[in-house]
């Protein structure tokens, strides 16, 4: 690992010298100076508890258009759309909604979302997946706009909601909080206008920037095989300008842009900084989430691509108990980000208590999450994506969950007593954690 190389070099009178094991981070990135930058338009993710309208929400959006300027509405989904606003301002929709897909391309490092709306319905209540989309809106370092949908409906009581926000420490605007909240109704189109002047507002504050005179980098959403056209790649340019012919690398494959699209079926020339495009060309699909580059010419894009399938290694990133006091001990380790789950509410907030108050002068112990309930693979890559280490009372992870943390390389530490938990933590944080309890799976039954 790098302390110890560095410690031995210079033992022998060496330096050092570490580059990325990532070709895609050892790429050059070109400098913007202020003077290139220009305002782009925000990037949203619609998140919350399932069947409280976040497809309606964003359908609603899609169908109206918002502005009836434009013409032909949306046709193709291409995994995010663009919409204007009366007064001229822009947004873009991820298509896919919840937190699962926001946090799988975040695990990948790529923070494409600007904003997140979440919404929750307000016939219901506060739900075990609204407080998991705060806490990844809040892991990404992302504001957040409540949405209290189905306001149409008679049963409906957005002041419950706010209630039970107040007590997650969520203090909506209307409350004297910071966060903005509406109340909408995905059905009707009611206070949507509003909610997404709160956002072009929100996202005024952010000051979003981007150089549009660059090659264009970006993220990819999705991407299939097309039998008549072939590979079909549906992406976000983040900054600089992305034009048909441009030689492209995307995550482990490139190719030239043969063309390009909107949600609209319009044939482009170019995209700038926040557009959503489909492009063809590419030699196979990449994943959601990795970057994309455009070289100087397609020989520089193959030999990078050349690079990356050569380097078969996979640097470990993922935090583990046992490596702890190493890492902290070469100072190295500030924070250690930790999510709880158990099996009782009671026992969570105790372990969680317990947990933080070992934070000491050179670690800072964060629960990012703490939730009731099985661990879930939502809950492994909220961890992936943050560095986290999850931590079961009296709770296991479900079978998929268990397969993406080996995947991964998240670690999964469960305890049944409290104490046991606390007295690990200690001792890791110390460097001493020695004793290694290892559960070993023999065998799964399933209980008819
Ligand atoms: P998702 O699981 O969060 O994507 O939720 P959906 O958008 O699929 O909505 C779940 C259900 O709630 C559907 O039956 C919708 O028709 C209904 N629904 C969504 N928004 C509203 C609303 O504003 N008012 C009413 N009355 N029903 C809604």
């Amino acid at each position: 690992d790098k302390e110890t190389i560095g410690i031995i070099a210079e033992e022998f009178g060496y330096g050092v010298d570490f580059v990325s094991a990532e070709v895609q981070e050892a790429i050059e990135v070109e400098e913007d100076s202020d003077t290139d930058l220009v305002t782009r338009p925000p990037i949203v993710t619609v998140m919350g508890h399932v069947d409280h309208g976040k497809t309606s929400l964003l359908d609603y959006i899609r169908k109206t258009n918002v502005t009836d300027g434009e013409a032909g509405g949306i046709t193709q989904h291409i995994g995010s759309y663009s919409v204007e606003l009366d007064q001229g301002a822009r947004m873009t929709f991820i298509d896919t909604p919840g937190h699962e897909a926001f946090t799988a391309m975040r695990a990948r490092g790529a923070q494409v979302t600007d904003l997140a709306i979440i919404i929750v319905a307000a016939d219901d209540a506060v739900m075990p997946q609204t407080k998991e989309a705060i806490s990844h809106a809040q892991s990404a370092e992302i504001p957040f706009i409540i949405a209290m949908n189905k306001c149409d409906r008679e049963e409906s009581n957005p002041d419950k909601i706010r209630t039970e926000l107040a007590e997650l420490g969520i203090q909506v605007e209307e409350w004297g909080g910071k966060t903005q909240s509406q109340e909408i109704s995905a059905k009707t189109g009611l206070g949507i206008p509003e909610l997404l002047e709160k956002v072009i507002l929100e996202a005024e504050m952010l000051d979003l920037k981007a150089n549009p005179e660059k090659r264009a980098v970006g993220t990819i959403i999705e991407s299939s095989l097309d039998k008549g056209r072939g590979y079909v790649t549906n992406l976000i340019v983040s900054a600089g300008t992305l034009r048909v012919g441009d030689p492209m690398l995307a995550g482990q494959h490139s190719g030239k842009v043969r063309a390009m699209t909107n949600e609209r079926g319009d044939a482009l020339q170019e995209a700038g900084p926040s557009m959503p495009v489909s492009i063809l060309g590419l030699d196979g699909a990449p994943n959601a989430g990795d970057d994309f580059h455009i070289f100087e010419n397609e020989k520089e894009a193959q030999k990078r691509q050349q690079l990356q399938r050569e380097q078969g290694i996979r640097t470990q990133k993922q935090v583990t108990l046992e490596e702890l006091g190493r890492r902290i001990a070469v100072g190295e380790f500030k924070e250690l980000n930790l999510i709880i789950k158990g099996d009782v509410d009671g026992s969570t907030e105790a372990l969680a208590d317990s947990l933080l108050k070992q934070s000491t002068e050179k670690v800072q112990v964060n629960v990012i999450h703490k939730a009731v309930g099985q661990i879930s693979e939502s809950d492994v890559l909220l961890a992936s994506a943050s560095e986290a280490i999850i931590i079961g009372f009296q709770v296991r992870p479900s079978g998929t969950a268990r397969k993406l943390a080996e995947r991964e390389g998240i670690q999964i530490r469960m305890y049944s007593i409290i104490y046991q938990a606390i007295e690990e933590m200690k001792e890791a944080m110390e460097g001493l954690l020695s004793a290694k309890i290892e559960e070993r799976v023999v065998g799964t039954a399933e209980i008819r």
